[in-house]
């Protein structure tokens, strides 16, 4: 009983600061910034020297910034064109901590699986900072898979007791050869069987909103094809670095990755 009061209370804190005011501009969230009514060409905006994406959300331009896991609360700023500057507030955010235990060949790389994991980082991180032109009135995304969504974006994880990079997505738990659906029209920017990710998919949206499909049985797509919402972009699976099958479901904007709950629409009851 009292998970559903505090569910509600979510709910309805969600209801009041909803649509274009919503803010959740802590590490690892999504900070938007209102820069004014809408004419002519959207400006030019970046954070960090990236670009980064602009709406016209009913009559204003809004400024959606990634943040940055590692970035320090406390005021930031994003970058116009003509050099005016919009401030901004980043607040503070706890994430919780995950110690797995996992095949040693996944923490001590040999030589050869860490060229390997070189070379699939730089093809991975090309398609994350992707920028392509193509107007936005909204960022919202379809569930790509249904089923029971972790809230494990951000987690601080260890393996083996070895401090690794912070979790970049989420987990949804479905049974291997389950569809996954594109979330929104798009590019495929990328599609590999990689070291640690497994068979994936990497989908650019416009404007570096990013979406990223790990662990897949099986691949739909392929490299430079445009997607429209709801097609088939492969199947659930376990490859790559994984404790059993499951879809990790990645979410970037300017670069960043983001907590995917952000952007999805809630889940269905
Ligand atoms: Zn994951």
């Amino acid at each position: 009983m009292r998970i559903k009061r505090l569910l509600s209370i979510a709910l309805l804190q969600v209801a009041v600061t909803g649509a274009a005011g919503a803010d959740s501009a802590w590490p690892g969230g999504i900070a938007r910034i209102d820069l004014g009514v809408a004419e002519g060409a959207a400006p030019a905006v970046t954070f960090n020297d990236t670009r980064v994406l602009v709406m016209n959300d009913n009559g204003h331009w809004w400024a959606v910034v990634g943040v940055p896991l590692d970035a320090a609360v406390g005021k930031a700023s994003i970058t116009l064109a003509d050099g005016a500057s919009h401030d901004f507030a980043i607040h503070e955010h706890a994430y919780r901590e995950q110690r797995l235990t996992v095949s040693k060949s996944y923490v001590s790389l040999s030589k050869e699986d860490l060229a390997r994991v070189g070379r699939e980082r730089k093809i991975i991180d090309a398609a994350l900072n992707n920028w392509r032109e193509v107007p936005l009135d909204d960022v919202s995304l379809a569930v790509p898979v249904d089923g029971p969504r972790s809230s494990s974006f951000g987690l601080r994880r260890f393996f083996n007791d070895e401090p690794r990079a912070p979790h970049k997505g989420m987990d949804i738990a479905v049974a291997t050869g389950t569809p996954i659906q594109a979330p929104r029209a798009g590019m495929v920017t990328a599609t590999g069987d990689f070291y640690f990710n497994g068979n994936t998919v990497i989908v650019d949206h416009g404007q570096g909103l990013v979406t990223m499909y790990c662990h897949l049985s099986e691949i739909s797509v392929t490299n430079g094809q445009h997607i429209a919402t709801g097609e088939r972009l492969g199947a659930v699976g376990a490859t790559g670095r994984v404790t059993g099958p499951h879809l990790h479901f990645g979410t970037y904007l300017n670069g960043t990755a983001v907590d995917p709950a952000l952007l999805l629409a809630a889940p269905s009851q």
